[in-house]
């Protein structure tokens, strides 16, 4: 599912960890306009910068029931998800979450995310076991941790809701993309709009409080007014949180070598950015509050485990292709992050042969550290503050970036406050990668 997927997938741009050679006259690249990638309240984000002393698990599930045509997340097909290959998977996590955790001490347990893939095709027990594994791992403080898991509609998964509350679950993430069923058959998705209301409806039926509904946008053939309609049904129906992706064609999925074969024609530039503006618009007329470029949330309702990346907080990844962002220590000031294996055999190898060791972990340089800060900063709205940023890295951003912050301020796609906090304008929200890429650091660029 793409909704909340920050454990598995960041953005491009900022995956290749380089300085990128855009400039701002590359407004019109479709790349350059991606938008990627969540609470009870938010009285736990850290303002940036500092470490909040708690840890989030990130939890990878990586099968679906098919496998989207656009989709290019560490997935696998599953018709349907063989019980004997799912419970060797669950006993694996909880092998690596054995092994792993003493990295991370004794912190309270922040958040809880289990995404996918469409991890509600785990048996409700399976859901249970993990969420079981991770709070016996980590202490709770006073604060319930947020436990969110993805769920696409389908009537099984529908069926299991109540189970899933009762395995202590607090949060959906449900991947509606679209309540029309053109634009959903023609993304290659396995439901249609009935059962996006049906499974929404049963959501609340079974006591979800807390409801994420993600929203694709730019979708072949999708007009301005088609999208309008699928926002009149979020509106109506009111989630806690909405997360908006602008449909991409990435090369390696079928979608995007269709596009290469000239099969198919990505939608139009005008078209995809003016709908950025048409989803800000009518959400936030609708009461919601755009703290992130894909993320809408009612007051007191942020998604805190997502946040813990843009922030860069401690987070546990667990599962084939998930990633984490290690503790920091005296030797790692800045962290590091850990990626595992995308391959399910390959994840399996690695945990047999040392399962704290599964991933390949790259330690934090202070030059990279430093565009990190700034890239993800900017992605949330109120953007970055440049005294937290001085005091992990000794000087405010322009002491470091005052020829790229020069640069975006004049094309006013940057705004500088007058203690050197940095913003993203209003244009600049169209383009936030690349804006944010402006500032990752390059190995000798
Ligand atoms: S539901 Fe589709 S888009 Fe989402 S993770 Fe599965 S294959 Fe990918």
């Amino acid at each position: 599912m793409e909704s909340e997927e920050v454990g598995v997938k960041a953005p491009r741009d900022y995956r290749r960890g380089r300085r990128v050679a855009r400039r701002p006259d590359d407004r019109g690249s479709a790349s350059v306009r991606r938008m990627t990638e969540p609470g009870h309240t938010e009285a736990h984000l850290a303002p940036g910068g500092g470490d909040d002393g708690r840890v989030g698990v990130y939890v990878h599930l990586p099968w679906c029931e098919r496998v989207c045509p656009y989709c290019d997340f560490a997935v696998l097909a599953a018709r349907p998800l063989d019980p004997g290959v799912e419970d060797r998977y669950v006993e694996d996590l909880r092998t690596e979450l054995a092994a792993r955790a003493p990295a991370f001490g004794d912190r309270p347990l922040a958040s809880l995310y289990l995404g996918g893939g469409t991890p509600a095709l785990f048996r409700p027990e399976s859901i249970a076991r993990l969420v079981d594994a991770v709070t016996a791992t980590f202490p709770a403080d006073a604060s319930a941790p947020e436990i969110t898991l993805e769920l696409n509609p389908s009537t099984v998964e529908r069926e299991r809701l109540p189970a899933f509350r009762a395995a202590g679950v607090n949060r959906l993430s449900i991947g509606i993309q679209s309540f029309d069923d053109g634009l959903l058959k023609r993304l290659g998705r396995a439901h249609r709009a009935v059962v996006a209301e049906e499974t929404l409806a049963a959501a609340r039926r079974a006591g979800f409080d807390d409801l994420s509904v993600d929203l694709i946008f730019a979708g072949p053939d999708q007009s301005a007014a088609d999208l309008d309609r699928d926002l009149d049904r979020v509106i109506a129906f009111g989630p806690e949180h909405v997360s908006t992706y602008e449909l991409t064609f990435e090369s390696e999925t079928p979608f995007g070598r269709a596009v290469s074969a000239g099969r198919m024609t990505p939608p139009d530039e005008e078209l995809a950015a003016g709908m950025i503006e048409q989803v800000e618009a009518r959400l936030e007329g609708a009461g919601y509050r755009r703290y992130e470029v894909s993320s809408y949330a009612r007051p007191g309702r942020r998604a805190r485990h997502n946040a813990r990346y843009w922030q860069r907080q401690a987070v546990l990844g667990l599962g084939m292709g998930a990633h984490s962002t290690e503790v920091r220590t005296p030797a790692r000031p800045h962290g590091a992050r850990r990626a595992n294996p995308r391959d399910l055999s390959a994840w399996q190898a690695a945990l047999a042969r040392d399962p704290a060791e599964a991933g390949e972990e790259e330690g934090l340089e202070v030059a990279v550290a430093r565009g990190e800060a700034i890239f993800l900063g900017l992605r949330q709205i109120e953007g970055v503050a440049a005294q937290a940023f001085a005091e992990e890295f000794g000087a405010p951003p322009r002491a470091f970036f005052a020829e790229e912050i020069d640069r975006l301020v004049r094309v006013e796609w940057l705004v500088e406050g007058e203690g050197g906090d940095l913003r993203l304008s209003r244009a600049g929200r169209l383009l936030a990668d690349s804006v944010g890429a402006e500032f990752v650091f390059v190995e000798g660029g």
